[in-house]
């Protein structure tokens, strides 16, 4: 197995996106079999080796990064089988966990079939958007990751190999699972039990329902209880025709009055995507855009996929939901070929990289939130974030995920006071988003920076269950230590 621990070949390993600086590793190992990586994980008891699992890096939230750990690699185990046809509205595709998510959409597409899940961030594996039940804009209609993978193959934390098909193994009454391993071992024990937020996105500690899948404690679990070698994911077919467009809107209120018209999928039009741009977002893109009319006080960006018979119908019924929500019908954009909904798509991936090249110019980073609320209290989070950030005049921006009540805000500091003064305010949002029945995290996951923020949200009683299923797959915290639950907790239980 290639193993690394110059610092050139190592200094990679310390980064990802959330700007945590602390990260340190005594050397990478980078298995390119199954094999290997089970041997690695059978011997580091012996070895005296904590490892930290590494996908590509573009994780928010420090989950990739060792604190003296050693890493491992997935991106040897990279191969991508073809897809097969189940049935006429079904195939199923064989990757690895190494897989870029940008190889396997195009490989799917190539064949006339469609992956929903889409972070984003193309530039991801396809292991680690399995470890972190990761969801973007398309979720509003298909749900998270974990909706689409029909099996998984995991290397345990003491390198047991589980080969787990969604339906095979499922809690009972009680909340036990039973399962017999290939070595002749049995796992069998209670899932967690806390009861989750009601949000249509949550993403923050391990899932937890009645009767629940265990392929489903796995998923999201960010790599705290094995490694996700290769998986089973469920394919459709290519939607035939999307509407893509950008509508504008001139008063708030109109422009929620438009959300909630979609919400509602009277007529048939139900779109995949409802993202939103709030006035300060759309200031920051007038630098490369500037027909974004000046006077918008926010954008929806909408995406729905139609059939060329149809086109016509949803198209009517789009620009009569947007008549009567006073949208800016003639500014707003409609992308209905391939090379204008790619134009849009770039508009939309612009936001990040212009905030970016604005704070490095401030030499700060940004401070974003990942909070969700239900439905009903998404207006109250809404309006905090804005006033608060106001009363303070911090620059920030809003976008994001509005059909599942989920908008990230970014305060966007100038100096170290500002930052400072963000962080503290963070904290209210945290506390707010909890009061409203909220995540905190409805995708971005845990990691390492928000541990802390998990035990407001399921208390200690919940944490505590946390630990009892960590312990018991991981008895010598041989994975992702840090990821998800708080080190203190898991040094002071007993197992
Ligand atoms: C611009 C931008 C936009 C984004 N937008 C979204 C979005 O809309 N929605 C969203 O959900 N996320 C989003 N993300 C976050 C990110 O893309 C996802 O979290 C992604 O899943 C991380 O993949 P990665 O390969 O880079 O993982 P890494 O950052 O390398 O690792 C992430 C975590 O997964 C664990 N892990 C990696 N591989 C495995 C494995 N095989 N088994 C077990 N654990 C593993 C790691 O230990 C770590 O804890 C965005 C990121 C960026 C930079």
């Amino acid at each position: 197995m290639i193993y690394k621990h110059d610092p050139a070949s190592i200094q990679g390993f310390l980064e990802d996106t959330s700007n945590l600086k602390s990260g340190h590793t005594p050397g990478v190992f980078f298995p390119e079999t199954e094999d290997e990586l089970a041997e690695l994980l059978k011997s580091a008891v012996k070895e005296h080796r904590r490892f930290t699992i590494a996908g590509n890096g573009t994780g928010t939230t420090g989950g990739r990064i060792p604190l003296g750990e050693y890493v491992i690699s997935m991106q040897k185990l990279d191969r991508i089988g073809e897809p097969v046809r189940l049935s006429r509205e079904r195939a199923s595709i064989t990757v690895q966990a190494g897989v870029l998510l940008d190889t396997l959409q195009k490989t799917v597409e190539h064949s006339g079939w469609f992956y929903p899940p889409d972070p984003t961030e193309k530039l991801c594996f396809i292991g680690s958007t399995i470890a972190n039940n990761s969801s973007g804009a398309r979720s509003f209609k298909y749900g998270p990751t974990r909706n689409h993978i029909s099996r998984i193959l995991i290397i345990l934390p003491q390198g047991e190999r589980l080969d787990l098909s969604r339906g095979t193994c499922r809690a009972d009454q009680e909340g036990l699972f039973r399962l017999s391993l290939p070595s002749g071992g049995e796992l069998s024990f209670k899932r967690p039990e806390y009861s989750m937020p009601d949000t249509s996105k949550h993403n923050a500690g391990y899932f937890s329902q009645k009767e629940m899948d265990l392929i489903d404690l796995f998923i999201g679990s960010e790599g705290t209880l094995g490694i996700i070698v290769e998986a089973d994911l469920m394919l459709i077919p290519l939607p035939s025709a999307i509407i893509s467009c950008l509508v504008y809107f001139t008063a708030i209120d109109e422009l929620f009055h438009f959300v909630d018209l979609l919400k509602k999928q009277k007529n048939g039009i139900s779109p995949r995507a409802l993202e939103f741009f709030d006035s300060h977002s759309l200031e920051f893109l007038t630098e490369k855009y500037p027909e974004i009319p000046r006077n918008s006080a926010g954008a929806i960006f909408l995406e729905l996929e139609t059939t060329r018979e149809q086109e016509e119908r949803d198209l009517d019924t789009l620009f009569g939901y947007m008549e009567s929500s006073n949208a800016m019908t003639d500014q707003s954009w409609m992308a209905l070929d391939r090379n204008e909904q790619e134009r849009l798509r770039e508009f939309r991936h612009a936001l990040p990289l212009i905030v970016n090249e604005w704070l490095s110019r401030q030499h700060e980073s940004k401070i974003s939130t990942d909070m969700a609320v239900p439905d009903r209290a998404f207006r109250d989070l809404f309006d905090f974030y804005r006033s608060s950030c106001e009363q303070q005049g911090f620059v920030y921006i809003i976008f994001g995920h509005i059909g599942d009540a989920h908008v990230h805000l970014n305060i966007l500091p100038r100096n170290r006071e500002e930052f400072l003064a963000a962080k503290a305010l963070y904290r209210t949002f945290v506390s707010k988003a909890l009061e409203l029945g909220g995540t905190i995290s409805a995708e971005h996951g845990i990691g390492k920076l928000k541990a802390e923020y998990l035990v407001g949200m399921y208390h200690e009683s919940g944490i505590r269950e946390m630990v009892r299923v960590k312990k018991y797959l991981d008895p010598f915290l041989v994975l992702n230590r840090g990821n998800l639950i708080p080190a203190a907790y898991l040094e002071t239980e007993n197992h």
